[in-house]
């Protein structure tokens, strides 16, 4: 099995090189989960970020790690979604030109909040695959760098940055709770908290149908899933056939895992809003999902959940909420 070269030292290095730039995120406690679980919550808020979620540590972390010729050749991605958001903050922070592929199905308003945060957009094509062609095609003609979303040493390092947090903050940490994608995020985080301390727990959670990290794992090497619609739609995509760093980091840092269903997304979704008073999406609430449907027990436990991001448009928030009480 390949090692995905990331060590606790790079995580400390990608923390001197976005600080400064990403937020410092609050870890609070609260007061409603602990009651209920009978167990200290915390709830990591990296919906503070500038961009609305973690992505851009990573994001600031692989950009702040180029020389001048390539920042001056500028960067490429081809997401609509956090990463998209977060490589266009992060480049314009650092003074690098970047382009953010879509396709023409991209609603005009993701385009104008990509431009709004300072990147260029190029529109092509039909589909997301059209839209990569194109950011490949800007790294072959153009020397621009591809920023990828997970599947990379930096990237992972800068996600990573939360665990350092984390631990720091509560250092008798049993269990941390992680929406689970590409596995940059907690491949990053369970690298740091176990680098610290090997015994705390490192609970994946992913949606019930496309979950392609999970059934990469139960397959034995990366597979291709059918995308599904899901509330978590941050976690949707593949993790790459040729995925070479976070499948086998997921794999030896992953302490368990479990999927859950579109109505307790829903659920948890609907208890951020009225409760804690926070607008977030479904994927950073998949932590709590999983509490609600009993797959995991923390009672006693000092557990952190990775509230991930804010990127949720009110058809879906309404979606949501219909499904809670129709
Ligand atoms: C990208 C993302 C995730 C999952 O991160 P991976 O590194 O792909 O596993 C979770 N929550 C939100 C809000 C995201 O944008």
């Amino acid at each position: 099995m390949t090692r995905c070269p990331v060590t606790l030292h790079d995580i400390y290095l990608a923390r001197a090189r976005i600080s400064g730039q990403a937020v410092r995120t609050p870890l609070v406690k609260s007061v409603s989960l602990s009651e209920r679980f009978e167990a200290e919550v915390y709830l990591k808020l990296e919906t503070l970020q500038p961009s609305g979620a973690f992505k851009l540590r990573g994001a600031l972390n692989a950009i702040a790690a180029l020389d001048e010729t390539a920042l001056a050749r500028g960067v490429t991605t081809a997401s609509t979604g956090n990463h998209g958001r977060a490589v266009a903050w992060a480049a314009s922070r650092l003074g690098a030109r970047a382009i953010i592929c879509v396709s023409e199905l991209v609603p005009a308003n993701k385009v104008a909040a990509i431009e709004a945060l300072g990147a260029e957009v190029r529109t092509v094509g039909r589909s997301q695959d059209d839209a990569f062609v194109e950011a490949r095609w800007l790294v072959e003609d153009e020397s621009m760098t591809l920023i990828e979303p997970f599947d990379d040493p930096l990237i992972v390092a800068g996600q990573g940055t939360i665990g350092l947090e984390l631990m720091e903050d509560v250092p008798e940490l049993d269990r941390v709770l992680i929406g689970l994608s590409g596995g940059g995020l907690l491949g990053g985080i369970g690298c740091a908290v176990r680098g610290i301390n090997p015994r705390v727990q490192v609970t994946g959670i992913s949606m019930m149908h496309g979950a392609a990290m999970i059934e990469s794992l139960a397959a034995g090497h990366p597979v291709a899933v059918e995308e599904v619609e899901t509330l978590a739609d941050s976690l949707g995509g593949g993790i790459g056939l040729e995925n070479h760093c976070t499948w086998p980091l997921v794999r030896e840092v992953m302490s368990d895992h479990c999927q859950v269903s579109e109505h307790a997304i829903a659920c948890a979704m609907v208890h951020f809003l009225e409760t804690e008073k926070m607008l977030v999406e479904g994927a950073a609430v998949v932590g709590l999902a999983a509490l609600e449907e009993h797959a995991i027990d923390i009672r006693g436990e000092r557990v952190a959940l990775i509230v991930s991001g804010n990127g949720v448009d009110m058809a879906t928030w309404q979606r949501a909420k219909n499904m809670v009480d129709p």
